[in-house]
């Protein structure tokens, strides 16, 4: 059985309800779920799991598992007694979600005014960043908080599309565009559409309009090898 993904359609859903579906050493799996499992860079969602008998679960992380779709809910230690088939009410840290959102989003913006194969990425509530293959003294931080703000300043709409194999094989200039080439085999890809600044395959969680973002601030750029040269940022309104 798998986990229906609410977050792919709606990023801005805090709250559903679901029915367990299994509880193993690792955690608790739902029919559907709100929480964003580690994947692509981005944390982990955390929040509540509510019991029909009101009893609050501590949802610490979120989790794939080793199925398609499979996603575990992980709780703190002495979790509630949940069983297949029980209903619970799901509630998302949304504080900290829409933080990942406009962090995620900020980093496609960024992956746009640097100009260079991406090598790496990771976002947490506080900060993110990516890695590029570039050399160190192409990176200015000054240049790079400033090209990535003009850009959020253009408040743009995001859209989320999906496509199949055969329209990415039929569109070979729309492949050509992204920065990231899609990954093919699984019928279907899920692109972020930043009209105008971006278009690449993405399954991560985003804000609906880039002026959400606010605004960044680059708070340290260093190598991390020969094919890595780092760059990380925050939201200019955190920390
Ligand atoms: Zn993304």
């Amino acid at each position: 059985m798998t986990t229906e993904l609410l977050f792919r359609n709606d990023a801005y859903l805090k709250e559903a309800t679901a029915t367990v579906i299994g509880v193993g050493e690792r955690g608790i799996e739902l029919d559907r779920t709100v929480f964003y499992p580690m994947g692509g860079g981005q944390a982990g969602d955390t929040g509540s799991l509510w019991s029909a008998s009101g009893e609050r679960i501590e949802i610490i992380d979120t989790r794939k598992g080793e199925r398609a779709d499979q996603v575990v809910h992980v709780p703190a230690a002495a979790a509630a007694q949940l069983k297949p088939g029980d209903a619970v009410r799901m509630e998302l840290d949304w504080a900290r979600r829409h933080k990942l959102m406009r962090l995620h989003t900020a980093l496609h913006l960024m992956s746009c005014v640097i100009t260079a194969p991406v090598t790496g990425g990771n976002i947490v509530p506080d900060k993110a960043r990516l890695d590029f293959d570039i050399e160190l003294s192409l990176l200015n931080a000054e240049h790079i908080a400033r090209e990535t703000n003009a850009l959020i300043q253009r408040a743009v709409a995001t859209a989320t599309v999906w496509i199949t194999d055969a329209e990415l094989d039929a569109q070979p200039d729309l492949v050509k565009t992204m920065s990231v080439q899609p990954p093919r085999g699984a019928g279907r890809v899920r692109l972020l559409n930043i009209p105008g600044i971006d278009l690449q395959p993405c399954g991560g969680t985003h804000v609906a309009n880039i002026a959400e973002i606010g605004g960044i601030r680059v708070l340290r750029i260093r190598s991390e090898g020969k094919h890595n040269k780092r760059v990380e940022i925050a939201l200019t309104d955190s920390g």
